[in-house]
C-alpha cells in the first residue's frame, strides 16, 4: 500500500535565491491572472491552459527561463478551482467568478514531479531547484528511507518566512493492520470554557490563545491604521502584525496537535459531536471564542491520527441525562448537569460527552455493537469485523 505524507521544513534563501524565489511568485502570478482572463467565458480545461500556456510562450520567450512543470501546475490549479466553483454554485452559494490575484496574495508554487532534489551535505540539507539553485532547508524531522518524493510546494509566509512542503508517497507492506478494540473508545465534547471534555472525565482547558494575545494585537493593529497609507513604516507595521497572527496561528495548531496525538494514541475509537454551522455567531465575544478555538481543524487532525473517528448527531447530547435518558433543559451558564430522576450530579460537558459516546455505540453497525464494551469487556475482537470500518 502507498501511503502519503506532506513534511512541511523551512527555508533559508539567501538574498539572491530569495529574490529568485519571489521572481518566481511573480512569474506565476503573471500566468495565473492570463489564465483568470482566460477563462472568463467559460470552464477552460487544464488541457487548455495548457495550450494556451505554450501559445503564450511563443509571444512571450522570456517564459522559457522557468521550470516549465512549475508553470503547468497553474494549469491543474485553475482547473482545479473551476470544477471547485461550479460545484459551489450548484449547492446555491453565490460564489462568482475566478478573481485575479493581487500581488501580495500570490505565495505559492508548485514543482512537481521533476525539478528537485534533496541533498546533504555534511550536516546541512539543502534542497535543490531547477532554475533556482541550492537553498539551504532545515529538515528538522527525516523523511522515510522508503519513499519518493512527489512534490515540492514552496510556501511564502505572510510574515515572509519560506517554507518548502515536501509530498511523498511511502511504500508499506500491508502486515500490521491496526486492531480495533471497542472497549478504547471515548466521547469527547468541545466546547468554549474547556476546550475538550471527554468521557473518562478528563478535561482539557481552552487555552485561548487569541484572547492572551489581544493586547499586542490592538496596539500592532492601532499602529497600521495610525501610518500614513503607502508609506514604509505602515508596511513595517503590517509585518509586524503578521507576525503575531502567525504566532497565535503556530500555537493554536501546536496546542491541537499535542491534544489529538494524545487521544488517538490512548483510544481505538473515538467518538465526537457532528459540528454545526456557525448561525450561532450572533454575540460578539461569543464568535471571537469560537472562531478561536476553532474546533473543526482538531477534529481533522483527530481523523487522520486516530484509528476510527465516528461522528454522532449533536441533538440532545447535552440536554439529556446520560444515566436514566430524562431531559434536563439548561442554559449556556448552567455548567452542572443536575438530574432530579435519578440524582445524577456531573459536569455538564462530561454529561455531554457520555451522551455522545453511548449514541455513537449504537449508531454502530449491528454486528460491531454486539462485541462492543458492554458484553465483552476485554474487547477481544475479530479483526475481519473491525476492517469494515477501518479509516486509514
Ligand atoms: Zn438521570
Amino acid at each position: 500500500m502507498v501511503k502519503t505524507r506532506n513534511y512541511k521544513f523551512r527555508l533559508y534563501p539567501n538574498d539572491s535565491q530569495q529574490y529568485k524565489l519571489q521572481n518566481n511568485l511573480a512569474v506565476c502570478r503573471w500566468v495565473y491572472n492570463k489564465f483568470v482572463d482566460f477563462s472568463k467565458n467559460g470552464f477552460v480545461s487544464r488541457n487548455d491552459c495548457n495550450y494556451y500556456l505554450t501559445e503564450l510562450k511563443q509571444s512571450e520567450s522570456w517564459l522559457y527561463k522557468y521550470h516549465s512543470k512549475m508553470l503547468q501546475s497553474i494549469s491543474a490549479q485553475i482547473d482545479g478551482s473551476q470544477k471547485a466553483l461550479i460545484g459551489l454554485n450548484k449547492k446555491g452559494y453565490h460564489a462568482g467568478k475566478l478573481r485575479f490575484c493581487r500581488y501580495e496574495n500570490y505565495r505559492t508554487f508548485t514543482y512537481n514531479q521533476t525539478g528537485f532534489k534533496l541533498e546533504t551535505h555534511g550536516d546541512k540539507t539543502l534542497l535543490h531547484l531547477s532554475k533556482i539553485g541550492l537553498i539551504e532547508i532545515r529538515q528538522h524531522r527525516s523523511i522515510p528511507e522508503n519513499s519518493n518524493i512527489k512534490q515540492i510546494i514552496v510556501t511564502k509566509s505572510k510574515s515572509r518566512k519560506w517554507f518548502a512542503c515536501v509530498t511523498v508517497d511511502i511504500e508499506e507492506l500491508l502486515t500490521n493492520i491496526p486492531k480495533i478494540l471497542f472497549s478504547k473508545s471515548v466521547g469527547i465534547d468541545v466546547g468554549i470554557k474547556s476546550f475538550a471534555y471527554d468521557s473518562n472525565g478528563c478535561q482539557t482547558p481552552n487555552p485561548k490563545n487569541l484572547q492572551k494575545m489581544l493586547k499586542p494585537l490592538r496596539r500592532i493593529q492601532r499602529k497600521v491604521s495610525r501610518r500614513k497609507k503607502g508609506s514604509n513604516n505602515r508596511l513595517k507595521s503590517i509585518l509586524k502584525m503578521q507576525r503575531i497572527h502567525e504566532r497565535i496561528a503556530n500555537r493554536r495548531k501546536d496546542f491541537q496537535h499535542k491534544l489529538s496525538i494524545q487521544y488517538a494514541k490512548n483510544n481505538d475509537v473515538i467518538f465526537v459531536e457532528k459540528l454545526e454551522k456557525l448561525n450561532m455567531v450572533k454575540n460578539h465575544r461569543l464568535a471571537q471564542s469560537i472562531m478561536d478555538a476553532s474546533w473543526g481543524t482538531f477534529v481533522q487532525k483527530l481523523e487522520y491520527k486516530c484509528k476510527m473517528l465516528v461522528e454522532v448527531p449533536a441533538r440532545n447530547t447535552t440536554i439529556n441525562c446520560s444515566r436514566c435518558g430524562n431531559a434536563v433543559p439548561k442554559s449556556l451558564a448552567i455548567r452542572i448537569h443536575r438530574c432530579n430522576v435519578c440524582n445524577l450530579v456531573i459536569n455538564r460537558d462530561h454529561n455531554a460527552s457520555i451522551n455522545i459516546l453511548n449514541k455513537g455505540l449504537n449508531k454502530l453497525p449491528q454486528e460491531l455493537r454486539e462485541v462492543t464494551l458492554v458484553e465483552n469487556p476485554k474487547g477481544s475482537m475479530k479483526q475481519e469485523e473491525a476492517t469494515g470500518l477501518v479509516r486509514w
